[in-house]
């Protein structure tokens, strides 16, 4: 199916918008210069497509910094980002599903949108009992998963890109994808993916490393954004300060269950995060006197720190062992 996606590309047909919102992925001397345009939700996805496609291609994030993508609604402007682009790269499993709705509107209906979820084979893993039922097609077995359709609420956690095992995977996906939509930069993009995939497969391996002492240790962190990284490496998420159907906002029953958590696992942090309001936080912090310190799972293309995403996640793994390690 990817072929007639080529042919379109091939026709030269697509004008890049004039640059982007962040200097970070504006190209060298500031002109796009008639490249294809990539759009992307979030910007951790920005950052692994645009490392993908290197000078290939100009990549417009949706998502700006500081504002959490639960919820979002595109603008103007990404309308019209969307209509020129060759490819949407999304999360999936309905965690950014508005931009897929915004493609469907903007776009042609050959447009791909990429789920990075579906492309690391992280869509339906949450589902044990489905281990060997490879064949996803026939979910009409599967009776008693009628809320297939509502993962935001009750499905597997949609934040997958937390995971860097689950990234390595998908980014080979993606390159191969991206490969046939820019043909032209194939062969670019195919080195730009094997020496991106190795550096995922090193902050896989840090993050192994240096959480291997903290194995099983307890963590408080804002909303359910680091479920996954925790399950894959050791840790136990005791408890959210906000649901997910609405972060940011925190029930006195979610305090109380916080501050029994700090309470019975001694523990002497929370991680916040910063696209929400520090109210929650604090509200803890007045009660029991943790620490509150930060996990990032969006970062910022205008933050030297976290402006790509393996420094992100390199942060957040700092975050983590100076957060256990308060003693
Ligand atoms: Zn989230």
């Amino acid at each position: 199916m990817w072929t007639k996606y080529v042919m379109i590309v091939a026709i030269g047909a697509v004008l890049a918008v004039a640059g982007c919102d962040r200097e970070a992925q504006s190209p060298p001397g500031g002109a796009s210069g008639g490249r294809p345009v990539v759009v992307a939700t979030i910007w951790p996805v920005a950052s692994l497509v645009q490392q993908i496609v290197g000078e290939a291609a100009d990549v417009r994030c949706l998502v700006p910094p500081g504002i959490t993508p639960h919820g979002f609604e595109p603008t103007g402007r990404d309308a019209e980002a969307m209509r020129r682009c060759v490819a949407l790269v999304c999360v999936g499993m309905n965690f950014d599903g508005w931009a897929d709705g915004s493609l469907r509107r903007f776009a042609g209906k050959d447009t791909p949108s990429l789920h990075l979820a579906e492309l690391a084979g992280g869509d339906h893993d949450d589902h044990d009992e489905h281990a060997q039922a490879d064949d996803h097609t026939e979910h009409a077995e599967h009776a008693e998963h009628d809320d297939h359709d509502d993962h935001d609420h009750t499905g597997p956690n949609p934040h997958v890109w937390v995971d860097p095992v689950l990234m390595h995977e998908a980014v080979i996906k993606l390159g191969e994808q991206l490969s046939k939509l820019i043909p032209d930069a194939a062969e670019d993009i195919y080195q730009n993916t094997q020496h991106l995939a190795d550096e995922l497969a090193a902050v896989d391996a840090a993050y192994r490393k240096e959480l291997e002492p903290f194995k099983g240790r307890n963590i408080v962190t804002y909303h359910n954004a680091f479920d996954r990284m925790a399950e894959r490496y050791g840790l136990h998420v005791a408890v959210t300060l906000t649901p997910i159907d609405a972060p940011g906002a925190m029930t006195p029953k979610r305090m109380e269950q916080a501050i029994e958590a700090i309470d019975k696992y001694k523990l002497r942090v929370l991680f916040a995060e910063p696209q929400f309001p520090e109210d929650a936080a604090s509200a803890v912090r007045a009660e029991t006197g943790v620490q509150v310190m930060t996990l990032d799972p969006i970062g910022d293309a205008n933050d030297p720190q976290r402006d790509t995403y393996q420094k992100l996640m390199r942060y957040n793994l700092d975050m983590l062992i100076k957060g256990l390690s308060i003693q």
